[in-house]
């Protein structure tokens, strides 16, 4: 599985649109890794996860056509998330040639519900399958199991275990605090190849539970170890990050690295395979 990290950074991009802190005035002079569109992953060049209003610079930074996406897992419908417009230039007045396969976007209700109200879906090669929490969706490619996020009390969202043709499973937590007692039995009877897991907050804990501080993701490690879920060895993959956490890039890097979490920047590229590890341990 090949997986990258188009964007990694939270709802109102890094730097901030009309934020003036240091943060982002540290992004602006330096760029880099520091600059961070909004949240969003592919996946062997065929299947993406979500569809940010950055989309277009994504696929142009990343060489992506995206007429080869087969698969669109929508997180949840927030506009960082999920740009419904966007898909109306697969249809016959912006393209030269017909997409030539139909493309399955899976997500919980609501955002399919966006999908629908902002998009006729009825001139577009797209097949819309509603995701539920703990149903295992089976495509071609992909085995694909939602669980239920812990983000947003007005709607349901969802979060994505994705397990490949080869057997490598990865869990994709984006956007959610901390889950229920109930989703992390069910992920603690799971194996992950890979974890990617939003820490939106950084190093500044608040009061808000929709979102994971860097405290949080290092015990969501801990704990999926402690289950034998994952190994030190397993790629253990931090994104969704905001300004507002207060650290820069590097200072991020600094503190997620002594815990043996890489902190994703726009472009960050891994590949992953069914761990021996775990298959000799058990
Ligand atoms: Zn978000
Ligand atoms: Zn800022
Ligand atoms: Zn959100």
């Amino acid at each position: 599985m090949e997986i990258t990290l188009l964007g990694t950074g939270a709802a109102e991009g890094w730097p901030g649109l009309f934020c003036n802190c240091s943060i982002c005035a540290h992004a602006r002079a330096t760029g880099g890794k520091n600059i961070r569109s909004r949240a969003s992953a592919i996946i062997d060049g065929v299947l993406k996860v979500d569809l940010p209003p950055d989309l277009h610079m994504q696929a142009v930074h990343n060489s992506l056509n995206l007429r080869d996406l087969r698969y669109l897992l929508v997180t949840h419908s927030h506009d960082d998330h999920l740009c419904p417009t966007e898909l109306q230039y697969m249809g016959q007045w912006f393209t030269t040639e017909a997409v030539p396969q139909t493309l399955q976007i899976i997500g919980p209700s609501p955002a399919l519900n966006r999908i629908r109200r902002e998009v006729d879906i009825t001139k577009l090669p797209i097949c819309l399958t509603t995701a539920m929490p703990d149903h295992l969706l089976n495509f071609c490619d992909y085995r694909i199991t939602a669980i239920e996020a812990v983000h947003d009390p007005s709607q349901l969202c969802l979060n994505y275990i994705i397990k490949a043709k080869d057997g490598t499973q990865i869990l994709y937590a984006s956007d959610t605090g901390w889950y229920t007692e109930t989703t992390w039995q069910f992920l603690e009877r799971q194996e992950f190849d890979a974890v990617i897991a939003e820490c939106t907050k950084g190093p500044t804990p608040t009061e808000y539970s929709g979102h994971l501080d860097m405290f949080q993701v290092i015990e969501m490690k801990m704990r999926l170890l402690r289950a034998n879920s994952i190994t030190t060895h397993t790629p253990f993959v931090a994104t969704h990050f905001s300004h507002m956490g207060g650290y820069t890039h590097e200072q991020l890097e600094a503190a997620l690295a002594q815990h043996g979490i890489v902190t994703a920047y726009d472009g960050y590229s891994f590949s992953v395979k069914p761990s021996t590890v775990l298959a000799t341990a058990r």
